[in-house]
């Protein structure tokens, strides 16, 4: 069937009224009418080829919330007019070692991301988010619960569980310091997980006109890492730093923050490499780690964690036809804490 999308037509171009074509739903597939589908800093990544070659054209987005309208004949999960969501990947080989662990992010096979890949067959295109419809087996959709307004639910399936999977691995709790580097749209909900984990939450930001917002969103500290000294003065205090800075930057000062023993996770995927000194590993047995969103299970556990105590992104809505306009504030920093897109616009 046709859908109404919007879409880049090569690296880096403005974003323009594009029809897609969606299967109709199989037996396992759920059809979503897209409500609302927030914009990831990746898609900027991916519709500008930062991370590589990419493939166009590209329907972006991945942090999907819509409504149930169709279901094939075996679907056991969801029914017409349920709520429901959709990540950041739409299927995977549900073979390997990783998949049965229910970890399909990191598929030993292959990953069908939303967009910008293939689905299981690894030729036919996915297509994301900013669009009117999506088709996805039951298997790798989400249960929506009610009870937060969907504009704030849609960030949390991927700014949400990118954020909350490794303060969960990493065991964030009550008695440590976190610090969050980057307040943007993962870092706002970092800041957010971490201070409902019940953890003492320190943001660091290149922005001082941010301390503000940090507090309100939980924070219970602020460092301005511009300021000469300021990343010094905190040396060795933390458990725990999360990274979600998009663009490239030092890591070594971030490393020492951390005391004994402590992690620094990076979930911020810049386009080139970062350079990383051995000595703020080695001095304090530092540990330095990466990770990829979350898999469905988890994903469904944040969604059921997060809506009932009413943890949602901060978003801004926009209509599909402001997305370049989002994207370059974005870059800027400028925005609170997410852009999510109204897919009612897309019938414009
Ligand atoms: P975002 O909303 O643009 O936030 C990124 C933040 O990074 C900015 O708000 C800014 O915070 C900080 N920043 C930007 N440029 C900087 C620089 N040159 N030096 C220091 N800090 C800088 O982006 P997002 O959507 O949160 O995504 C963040 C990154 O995570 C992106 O690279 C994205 O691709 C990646 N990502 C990874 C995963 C995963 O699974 N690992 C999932 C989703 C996204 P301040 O103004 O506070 O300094
Ligand atoms: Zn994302
Ligand atoms: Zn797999």
């Amino acid at each position: 069937m046709p859908v109404r999308a919007y879409a880049a037509l090569s690296a880096g171009a403005a974003l323009t009224p594009f029809t897609l074509e969606r299967r109709a739903p199989g037996p396992k597939d759920v059809e979503l009418e897209v409500l609302y589908c927030g914009i990831c800093h990746s898609d900027l990544h991916q519709v500008r080829a930062e991370w590589g070659e990419a493939m166009f054209p590209m329907v972006p987005g991945h942090e999907i919330v819509g409504r149930v309208a169709r279901v094939g004949p075996e679907v056991t999960r969801f029914a017409p007019g349920d709520l429901a969501g959709v990540g950041c990947f739409v299927d995977s080989c549900r073979t390997c070692g990783s998949c049965a662990r229910g970890l399909e992010q990191y598929c030993d096979g292959h990953l069908a991301l939303t967009y910008n890949g293939t689905e299981r067959d690894q030729k036919t295109p996915t297509f994301g988010g900013y669009a009117e419809r999506i088709v996805v087996d039951e298997a790798y959709t989400l249960r929506v619960p009610a009870g937060l307004p969907l504009e704030r639910v849609a960030p949390l399936l991927c700014a949400g569980i990118t954020t909350y999977s490794p303060l969960k691995r990493w065991h964030v709790g009550p008695g440590q310091r976190v610090a969050v580097v980057g307040l943007g749209g993962l870092g706002h909900m970092g800041v957010k997980l971490a201070a409902a984990f019940g953890a003492e939450v320190t943001v660091v930001s290149t922005s001082r006109s941010k301390e503000a917002d940090a507090r309100r969103l939980g924070a219970h500290g602020f460092i301005a890492s511009r300021e000469d000294g300021a990343l010094e003065a905190h040396a060795g205090r933390f458990d725990f730093v999360l990274d979600t800075v998009s663009a490239p930057h030092d890591p070594n000062p971030l490393l020492s923050l951390l005391r004994l023993d402590g992690a620094m996770v990076l979930v911020g995927a810049p386009e080139r490499p970062l350079e990383v000194g051995a000595f703020p590993l080695i001095l304090r047995r530092r540990t330095l780690a990466g990770s990829l969103i979350g898999g469905i299970a988890e994903t469904q556990e944040m969604l059921d964690f997060c809506v009932p105590r009413g943890i949602g992104a901060d978003v801004e809505v926009i209509a599909v036809q402001d997305v370049d306009r989002a994207y370059e504030r974005m870059v800027r920093g400028d925005v609170k804490f997410r852009f999510v897109i109204d897919a009612a616009s897309l019938a414009r």
